[in-house]
């Protein structure tokens, strides 16, 4: 399955995507150049064709068009040296395409995301493939953060989260993300089983939560590790 984006090289794809107005920001267009989708890939073939693709382990990393919306939406809340979760991290491409909208030249403040995935072998195969894209810095300096573990739980110690992305569909949006989210904070999440939308939870600066159905989608499921191929 591929897309009219899709390209031969990483620019020419996501000159596609801007052409066709997925992209819409220079931010998110200069973001998803500054990460190389082939080193996030098993088919290196098929690196820049605008599909999802099986990472293994019952999962895939998006279609790129996909990872231009999330940042799109979540893009008013990532200022530079803001703080992202993203759950259910996979290959790492998002995590790394979200740090390079985040970080910042200020050394007190210097913009944190944290990936989390529950299938341990992905985490190691992320962290490799995000060494491979150039962020082994960053890693090593904590702005990059992957972990293995229950994504529904979150990840209260990297928290407060000016913007949280969900890889996976809940059924139900899981309470412990929503109290991770800051003051004000947006979460992207595909929400349902059979029918799956992605829904925007807003918190504003008094704590007050809205809710925004944004598209339908068909995600992965987000499950216990056991019911995971
Ligand atoms: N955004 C990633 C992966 C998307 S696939 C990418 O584009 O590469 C969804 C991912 O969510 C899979 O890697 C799957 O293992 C993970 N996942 C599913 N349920 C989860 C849970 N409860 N906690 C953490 N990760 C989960």
């Amino acid at each position: 399955m591929a897309w009219l984006c899709g390209g031969k090289s990483n620019s020419e794809l996501i000159s596609n995507m801007a052409k066709s107005s997925i992209l819409k920001s220079d931010r998110v267009a200069k973001g998803m150049t500054a990460v190389d989708r082939a080193n996030f890939v098993l088919d290196k073939a098929e690196a820049y064709e605008d599909s999802p693709q099986s990472i293994g382990y019952g999962a895939t990393i998006s279609a790129p068009h996909m990872h231009a919306y999330a940042c799109e939406h979540l893009l008013p809340y990532m200022h530079p040296g803001a703080k992202v979760l993203d759950v259910g991290s996979g290959s790492g491409y998002l995590t790394a395409v979200l740090h390079h909208l985040v970080q910042s030249e200020d050394k007190a403040n210097p913009g944190k995301v944290v990936g989390i995935e529950h299938v341990s072998e992905l985490t190691e195969w992320s962290i490799q493939n995000l060494k491979r894209d150039g962020l082994g810095n960053a890693l090593e300096s904590k702005e990059i953060e992957m972990i293995t573990g229950d994504g529904r739980q979150g990840y209260a110690a990297g928290g407060p989260y000016n913007a949280i992305h969900v890889g996976a569909a809940a059924p139900t949006i899981p309470e412990a993300l929503i109290e991770q989210l800051a003051s004000p904070g947006r979460m992207f999440i595909p929400v349902g089983t059979y029918e799956q939308k992605i829904i925007h939870v807003d918190k504003d600066e008094n704590g007050r939560i809205t809710q925004q159905d944004i598209m339908f989608v068909r995600y992965v499921p987000l499950t216990d590790r056991d019911k995971q191929v």
